[in-house]
């Protein structure tokens, strides 16, 4: 991806702050669409069409929690939060709502470059995937459509969070292979993740509990190994 073709949507109250940023990433040749609350980061998400969002958490108008949950319910756009709030449960809510990678300000502009340039590569990295002719994975009565991004068990649809889908997605093209959480986490978060080394189990678990009994026992825990999925037929035969 040329730098030239990269809209980022900064959305950020603090002037100097912003003024600092947007002239930091229009060095790297990237534009800049600079939005100042949160109505018109929404306004702005809309207009412009980004190609990835920078947002601050405390803003006027609508709060950068509103903003993400806002875009999330239409668009998977990348979504990188700059926040001065570093309490654990209001990072995982906002990694819960779809929320792609987050800096603590203050931060060094340096790691803000290199992880929007990580969260790039991996928008590259997926577009290329979607090239493939793949429109459908299936394993057992577990069905994906990756055109229509949904989620099916037992022809039920499933409503799965963006980093929900993908991990399930990763584990379905190719169901009986034995994945680490490190593969995952690289493959689905995409870079050395900063967060709990737990939190591939958490999302296996919250998948689980959305595909309930008897179809969640197909995601098995192989111990000490990772994650697989096994038709349910093999699990009773071992158990
Ligand atoms: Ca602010």
């Amino acid at each position: 991806m040329d730098e030239k073709d990269v809209k980022i949507l900064l959305v950020e109250d603090e002037e100097s702050v912003a003024s600092f940023v947007k002239t930091e990433l229009e060095f790297e040749d990237y534009q800049v669409v600079w939005a100042e609350d949160g109505k018109k980061a929404l306004d702005f998400f809309t207009q412009e069409k980004p190609t990835l969002i920078l947002l601050d958490w405390m803003l006027p108008v609508y709060d950068g929690m509103t903003v993400l949950r806002r875009i999330r319910k239409q668009s998977d756009v990348p979504i990188i939060m700059l926040t001065a709030k570093n309490s654990a449960s209001d990072i995982s809510s906002a990694l819960d709502q779809g929320l792609d990678d987050y800096l603590t300000k203050p931060f060094e502009i340096e790691e803000l470059l290199a992880r929007i340039r990580v969260v790039l590569r991996r928008l590259e990295k997926m577009r290329q995937q979607n090239d493939v002719p793949d429109t459908s994975l299936e394993f057992g009565p577990l069905k994906i459509d990756l055109l229509k991004h949904e989620f099916y068990c037992d022809n039920e649809k499933i409503y799965l969070t963006p980093k929900e889908f993908a991990l399930i997605t990763e584990l379905m093209r190719d169901p009986e292979q034995v994945k680490s959480r490190d593969e995952l986490l690289d493959t689905v978060w995409g870079y050395d993740f900063v967060g709990q080394t737990n939190t591939v189990d958490v999302y296996i678990r919250t998948i689980r509990n959305k595909i309930g009994e008897p179809y969640k026992k197909i995601i098995k825990t192989m111990r000490g190994l990772g994650y697989c999925l096994r038709k349910l037929d093999d699990n009773h035969e071992k158990s």
